[in-house]
């Protein structure tokens, strides 16, 4: 059984109307084999939280686009191997939710939990600390469906598992991933403001708590708001800046009711490493997104690069977001291999106003070895792109040995691959 919705998918920021007539949701596993089984070319739409057409299929090769949102089940919980298996669709807060009611977490969140799990992998979705990799890093075991119907399970250990993860949904369908998992912990966040860039120790700055994101608008040289997720019971130490009087969104104009608690209230982990609540629209809504992740050692130099064209950059801009990862291991990662820092930009929603400025953003942080967020806007020529990802050979390796005959390729995929 499936059902498919009656007009042309559109994604989450609704910048992209997907090249599928409609979108199937089949509602057993059976089905979804089946729909596999019929179709010369499909992908997996997770929850169509990216900015870009990474997820579609192509236009005029009749793909099929699933959703396997509506699959039964999903989430199981093995407490003496600290892991859980995650179905393909389901999303962070849910999977949270379930995880924080018998006692354990993730180490580390996104910025929103509506996210798929498995989308967000594919693409190296991240948080931020400096000691915590991208999402992927947690994932123990990929499921996959491949074109041919069979079912292929890569375990960390596996000769190409480090390409599977964050696999830019190129391998097949991911039924499932295997998650580690660790005791709950509880999270407290503090929000300060204005931290000038002049005399910024970003080293220290960055690691003054488990899990810190500076925000700028560029309207002048200077953070004005810097978000501290304390770990407990690791200290607060702050004195860089003064903390909110008030609650606080990220986008200046925003309801801080959308925000997680603030004030140093200790909570669940899940409740507060988002910066968004689950029940609430996250970011502002009406929004373009880009990002960038570069060597760490870099950071100061990047943001001055980036001050220097911040007349450019405001008019089109409604937040900006500087935070860290730690070096990971997934071949396709922007993180892999390196501290990174990430520059993640919120643009207006106005595609011909915005991508000069993407691409002037870019050329300020070429020399800096960037790697653009799998899932945002970006215009930097694939082949540059992939240039950046030493195993990029192994991975289109790992894709014709999995995907022969090209079910899941889709155009954003051969341009990088293919050239
Ligand atoms: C408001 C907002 C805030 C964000 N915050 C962050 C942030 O804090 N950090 C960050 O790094 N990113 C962030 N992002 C980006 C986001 O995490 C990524 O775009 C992520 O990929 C979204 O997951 P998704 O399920 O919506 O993926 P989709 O966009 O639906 O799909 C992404 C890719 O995954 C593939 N895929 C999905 N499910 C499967 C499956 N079961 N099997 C095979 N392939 C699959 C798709 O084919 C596609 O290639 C944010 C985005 C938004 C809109």
């Amino acid at each position: 059984m499936s059902e498919t919705s009656p007009t042309a998918p559109v994604n989450w920021a609704r910048n992209i109307t997907f090249s599928a007539a409609e979108l199937h949701r089949p509602r057993s596993l059976d089905a979804l084999r089946g729909l596999v089984a019929r179709s010369a070319h499909i992908r997996v739409l997770g929850s169509g939280h990216s900015f870009n057409r990474i997820a579609d299929v192509d236009a005029g090769r009749s793909g099929v686009l699933v959703s396997l949102a509506a699959l039964p089940g999903g989430i199981e919980i093995d407490g003496a191997a600290r892991t859980v298996r995650v179905g393909g669709g389901v999303r962070y807060a849910e999977l949270a939710a379930e995880l924080h009611a018998h006692g354990f977490a993730l180490p580390n969140m996104a910025s929103l939990p509506h996210i798929s799990v498995a989308g967000s992998v594919a693409t190296g979705t991240h948080g931020s600390g400096v000691r915590n990799p991208s999402l992927a890093e947690a994932v123990r075991a990929v499921e996959l469906l491949t074109g041919d119907g069979e079912t292929v399970t890569l375990a960390r250990g596996d000769a190409g598992f480090e390409g599977a993860v964050v696999s830019l949904g190129a391998l097949g369908v991911v039924l499932s991933l295997t998650l580690d998992v660790e005791p709950a912990f509880e999270v407290a966040q503090h929000v300060f403001g204005e931290l000038p860039f002049q005399g910024l120790d970003f080293a220290s700055v960055a690691a003054a708590a488990y899990s810190v994101s500076l925000f700028t608008a560029w309207r002048g040289p200077h953070f004005d708001q810097v978000w501290l997720k304390r770990r407990l019971p690791e200290p607060l130490g702050f004195p860089w800046a003064e903390p909110a009087t008030a609650a606080q969104h990220p986008v200046p104009g925003m309801p801080a009711v959308h925000c997680t608690e603030q004030f140093g209230v200790p909570g669940p982990w899940h409740e507060r490493l988002p910066h968004f609540r689950a029940a609430f629209t996250p970011s502002s809504g009406e929004e373009l997104q880009s990002e960038y992740l570069l060597p760490r050692e870099h950071a100061m130099a990047a943001l001055h690069a980036l001050d220097a064209v911040r007349e450019r950059i405001a008019p089109v801009l409604q937040v900006c977001e500087v935070r860290t990862v730690a070096a990971d291991t997934q071949w396709l990662s922007p993180a892999y291999g390196r501290s990174t820092v990430a520059f993640h930009f919120t643009w207006v929603a106005d595609t011909p106003r915005v991508l000069p400025v993407v691409s002037l953003v870019e050329d300020r942080l070429r020399e800096f070895a960037a790697r653009p967020h799998w899932g945002k806007v970006f215009t930097a020529a694939p082949r540059q792109v992939i240039e950046g990802y030493p195993h990029a050979a192994r991975f289109a390796a790992l894709v014709r040995r999995l995907d022969p005959r090209g079910t899941f390729s889709n155009a954003f995929v051969r341009a990088l691959l293919e050239g």
